[in-house]
């Protein structure tokens, strides 16, 4: 239950066993048109997929790379961990980053973005972290941030790598011109494999940006996308387990899936807050359904209480990041989130916390719980 890597279905497991095949065979193009296609039907996009053998970070790499150089100005809203990391692979670029900020647990305002654009002069791209994982929080803006990044001329780059799958997210409606997924989070693949698309308007950008190194030439991938391969070796099982686990999202319908990631995370929240735990995002609109951050009450020590819910209850969940650490837990609600997993993860967490000194009655959070979670079909 810890924010990625999810637990992955034995079906999506099983699919790495295949034989080894030639990278450089028809039965790796069929495999690499279904899941460009796949992709394209869950990031709700007609525009190109390239997978990347690599970890989320490759990704955020290879997308600002691609677009990004020195002279080049980017705005990149941080508010977390992960969309401080955003900013820096931006750096790497070369190109100067501007960083409006926003307390941990908040989200910078539309104004301050717009701000931060405007002061900036000619900005090439506005890169914004979806969901900060690092805090729980959902930035449910990006109709907005649209609007702002056009209006400036700038490109929408979005790091949705812990929520793709979980959230409503239609690329193409939205206008996103690079979009990030990770395997291991929402699409309950292993870790390992990193998905983008790209707009025209990114490739159009792409001209005169010279790739920083031959793995992520990104229009390099798009030449040999063209014969459905890879200009490297890809890392053969992981497209498997990808491929497989693609299907099952779709067997499953988007839709139904961001209703139980919805359905799930309103159940955490109403469990937790049921016995006298608050939610670390204060405002609802902002609270991640795929991340839950709760703040400890006075007195648990973290690493014992996530000992504790490991080693007696079999649970596992994340502690808080950097400066957070000690102060709040995160439970990752992802991917192959049930009723079962919530009400087995509230009621280790409850009772942990009643081994650990504090009063609470487990019942009334999965009482609570269950209010939210009968809703699910
Ligand atoms: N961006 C976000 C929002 C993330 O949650 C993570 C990982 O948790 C990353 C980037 C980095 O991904 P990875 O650790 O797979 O490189």
């Amino acid at each position: 239950m810890i924010p990625g890597p999810t637990n992955v279905p034995d079906s999506v497991m099983n699919a790495m066993i295949a034989p080894t095949i030639n990278h450089r065979s028809e039965e790796f193009h069929d495999l690499y048109r279904r899941v460009q296609s796949r992709s394209q039907e869950v990031f709700r996009t007609k525009n190109e997929i390239v997978v990347l053998s690599g970890s989320g970070t490759a990704g955020v790499d290879a997308a600002v790379g691609s677009v990004l150089k020195p002279g080049d100005v980017a705005v990149v809203p941080s508010f977390g961990e992960f969309s401080s990391r955003l900013g820096e692979s931006a750096s790497y670029t070369g190109a100067t980053v501007i960083a409006p900020q926003s307390p941990l647990g908040t989200a910078p305002s539309l104004e301050q973005v717009d701000i931060a654009m405007r002061d900036a002069g000619r900005v090439k791209a506005l890169c914004v972290v979806f969901n900060e994982t690092s805090t729980g929080v959902t930035w449910r803006k990006l109709k907005d941030l649209k609007e702002i990044a056009s209006k400036y001329g700038a490109l929408l780059v979005v790091d949705a790598i812990s929520v793709l799958g979980g959230e409503s997210l239609p690329v193409d409606e939205l206008g996103i011109d690079i979009c990030i997924a990770g395997s291991q989070k929402c699409l309950a693949a292993p870790p390992g494999l990193v998905i983008l698309s790209f707009s025209e308007s990114a490739k159009d950008a792409m001209q005169g940006v010279k790739p920083r190194t031959q793995y992520f030439d990104i229009p390099k991938y798009f030449k040999f996308a063209e014969h459905a391969e890879t200009p490297q070796t890809p890392a053969l099982p992981l497209m498997f387990a990808l491929d497989e686990a693609l299907r099952l999202v779709i067997e499953e319908g988007l839709e139904h899936r961001i209703k139980r990631h919805t359905i799930c995370a309103e159940a955490f929240y109403d469990g937790f807050e049921a016995i006298g735990l608050k939610a670390y995002v204060s405002s609802v609109e902002f609270r991640s359904h795929t991340v839950i951050g709760i703040v400890y009450p006075p007195g648990i020590d973290d690493k014992k209480f996530r000992t504790t819910l490991d080693e007696r209850f079999d649970v596992l969940v994340a502690g808080g990041f950097g400066k957070l650490k000690g102060s709040m837990f995160r439970v990752g609600s992802m991917g192959m989130i049930s009723p079962s997993l919530v009400t087995l993860t509230l009621s280790g967490i409850a009772q942990s916390l009643k081994l650990s000194g504090y009063d609470c009655d487990a019942s009334k959070a999965l009482d609570a719980a269950w209010k939210k979670l009968g809703h699910l079909d």
